[in-house]
């Protein structure tokens, strides 16, 4: 097993686009990494990168202990997983999985051996004799991430395999690779794994840590609890969680902000002291309807509201700013029948607000 390096990696594409801006990064042995980003960010380019699959245009990557930049992708002991992972139709699922290892003249007892082995992990041993088109998506989904373990590579790179899936299957085979590296690290094999996505939700739930990126530039590399509580700025903020955190363009002054005529309190002592525009964010989890100790009442238009069965989330306005809440359905649920419009007071619970500089950009997907 190896850590992956990158130090100062730059790609220009033959056009002359620059896709990536001096990246450095340390995924670590047996570490699971995700890449998330909105599309176009560059997280398949550097992920090709390190797959040897697109030339490195400046800095240094290793693997394990070597500089790889010169090696070819069979040289390097990674395996990739596509989205658009082609089988091969005419093969059973063990020939699908036996393949490549054929090519490498891998000697019969061991091939099956690490077929079978593959087979277990992935819970399909009973799926061996099939061939692909009698295969749900996302068996044959497992198929492909079977054939990558099968190469016993030092490293594991995923680039957005379940986005063909809908919704429930993704789900599930999330929980599936999460427990495939579990699995692995627990049979003393860890496996360092890249895995990409534009998905925030998947980057959360799959990461030890996740690396945000906007443009090909890292915006912050943290675990999924450090980057939804201590976002290192704007983007990250709106990118990560869902809804988005609410951002508030407003005057600091000192230990206040303002929202209109309003003046809400800042947590004590969490930042440091100056005055001037910023934004404030605060998650739609900590704006309620039910007054807390730090709580500070708002009042608000609602503008629609969106049952999702456990909770209600909230659309409202205050002082010509739009934001959103959270609420539990017990509570929601009687608003659900409020007119467009209708005056309710918001409990902004502002021990949890996050201060950003004011010209920073957030990540909002409402165009
Ligand atoms: P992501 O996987 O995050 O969606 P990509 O790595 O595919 O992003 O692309 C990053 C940026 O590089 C995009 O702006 C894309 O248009 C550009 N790009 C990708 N491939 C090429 C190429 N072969 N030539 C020029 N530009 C490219
Ligand atoms: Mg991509």
């Amino acid at each position: 097993m190896a850590a992956v390096t990158l130090s100062k990696i730059e790609k220009v594409y033959p056009n002359g686009f620059k896709a990536v801006h001096g990246v450095d990064l340390e995924v670590k042995d047996g570490e699971f990494m995700v890449f998330v980003g909105p599309s176009g960010c560059a997280k398949s380019t550097l992920l090709r990168m390190v797959a040897g699959l697109e030339s490195i245009s400046g800095g240094e990557l290793r693997i394990g202990n070597r500089a790889v930049n010169d090696l070819a992708p069979k040289q390097r002991g990674i395996a990739m997983v596509f989205q658009n992972y082609a089988l091969y139709p005419h093969m059973t699922v063990y020939e699908n999985l036996a393949f490549g290892l054929r090519l490498a003249k891998t000697p019969k007892a061991e091939l099956d051996q690490r077929v079978r082995h593959a087979a277990t992990l992935l819970e399909m041993e009973h799926l061996l004799e099939r061939y692909p088109k009698q295969l749900s998506g996302g068996q044959a989904q497992r198929v492909a991430v079977g054939r990558a373990i099968v190469k016993k590579p030092e490293v594991f790179l995923f680039d957005e395999p379940l986005s063909n899936l809908d919704a429930k299957l993704r789900a599930a085979m999330r929980v599936r690779l999460t427990e495939l590296h579990r699995s692995l690290r627990e049979a003393g094999q860890p496996a360092t794994t890249i895995y990409v996505t534009h998905d925030q939700t998947e980057a959360m739930t799959m990461g030890e840590r996740i690396c945000v990126l906007k443009g090909g530039v890292i915006q912050q590399v943290d675990t999924p609890t450090a980057l939804y509580e201590r976002p290192a700025n704007a983007f990250v903020a709106g990118f990560i969680g869902s809804p988005e955190m609410n951002l508030f363009q407003t005057p600091r002054e000192g230990d206040t902000v303002g929202l209109g005529t309003l003046r809400l309190p800042l947590p004590a002592g969490r930042f440091r002291p100056s005055s001037g525009p910023v934004q404030f964010g605060l998650r739609p989890e900590h704006i309620g309807l039910q007054a807390g100790a730090h709580s500070v009442a708002v009042p608000a238009q609602l503008r629609f509201c969106e049952h999702m069965g456990a909770e209600v989330y909230l659309h409202a306005e205050a002082q010509g700013q739009a934001f959103s809440a959270r609420v539990p359905a017990e509570q929601g649920a009687a608003l659900m029948n409020l007119a467009r419009g209708s005056t309710l007071t918001l409990q902004f619970q502002m021990q949890h607000a996050q201060l950003f500089a004011a010209d920073e950009a957030g990540a909002s997907f409402l165009a």
